[in-house]
């Protein structure tokens, strides 16, 4: 079982934080640029300092999309797995980001490549959370037609975390895009229902159903703003808790 919260002040004792792609590139939109990634492993660090067991799954749409390969004319199998390697290359780069900030991490990747990191085994992920090292989740679900955000659900709920943590470039859920509608407003709080009622597209259907057949919160949150994961696993700072509503 996940220990609970090391402190009162810590709202949740293990944490899965799924990154898209989109939050490693740099400027251009594309590729792995890491001086983006670096304030990223610092608030890792942070919220492991806190006494927070941390887990990450990273995306790779940065680098290869399936589903945008395939109209382009690949075959979809196959440019998922394409995609899938490309989580690979994410999650390498942020154990190097996460190592610099002085934690230990590891890759465990759901496609087998043993000379380049562990395969995923969830004994193995368990026992290196238990051991305070951030287990960094790569090759998505191992299956192609499906995305790296089911893949955090699937993880999160194998390794009993108590909250997924979706980082986007946002403070969390807003009623229209806040850059493009100024009095766009952030919710608080939304249930699993709402948010596949409402089609509010924060992470694919899959991904809330598991979490909500789970109960798993979501915690949308910014990963621009400085600290941002610890602050709200404090309570502090501003984000979108997607849970079950009342009594979760
Ligand atoms: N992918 C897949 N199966 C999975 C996870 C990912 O086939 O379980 C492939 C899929 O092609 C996807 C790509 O990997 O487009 C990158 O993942 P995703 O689009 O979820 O990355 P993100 O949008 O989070 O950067």
């Amino acid at each position: 079982m996940a220990k609970p919260p090391a402190t009162d002040k810590l709202r949740y004792g293990r944490v899965l934080v799924k990154l898209s792609g989109e939050a490693l590139a740099g400027g251009k939109g594309y590729g792995i640029d890491l001086s983006v990634i670096e304030p990223i492993a610092k608030d890792i660090a942070k919220a492991a300092a806190m006494g927070t067991e941390i887990c990450l799954v990273s995306g790779g749409g940065n680098i290869y999309r399936g589903l945008m390969a395939a109209e382009g004319g690949m075959d979809r199998a196959r440019a998922d797995y394409m995609g899938m390697l490309a989580t690979v290359m994410n999650a390498l780069a942020l154990q190097t980001a996460i190592e610099r900030a002085g934690l230990s991490a590891r890759v465990l990747s759901a496609i087998p490549m043993p000379t380049v990191c562990e395969p995923y085994i969830r004994d193995k992920a368990l026992d290196h959370l238990e051991k305070g090292r951030v287990v960094i989740f790569a090759g998505g679900t191992g299956n192609p037609f499906f995305s790296t955000d089911t893949a955090a659900a699937l993880r999160a709920a194998e390794m009993e975390c108590h909250a997924l943590f979706k980082g986007t470039q946002v403070d969390g859920v807003y009623s229209a895009d806040p850059a493009q509608v100024k009095d766009a407003r952030r919710y608080d709080r939304l249930t699993y229902d709402d948010v596949l009622k409402q089609d509010l597209r924060i992470m694919d259907g899959a991904a809330i159903a598991l979490a909500r057949d789970n109960r798993i919160p979501i915690i949308v949150f910014s990963i621009k703003s400085q600290h941002g994961l610890a602050l709200v696993l404090q309570g502090e700072g501003s984000s979108t808790t997607i849970d079950g509503g009342k009594g979760n």
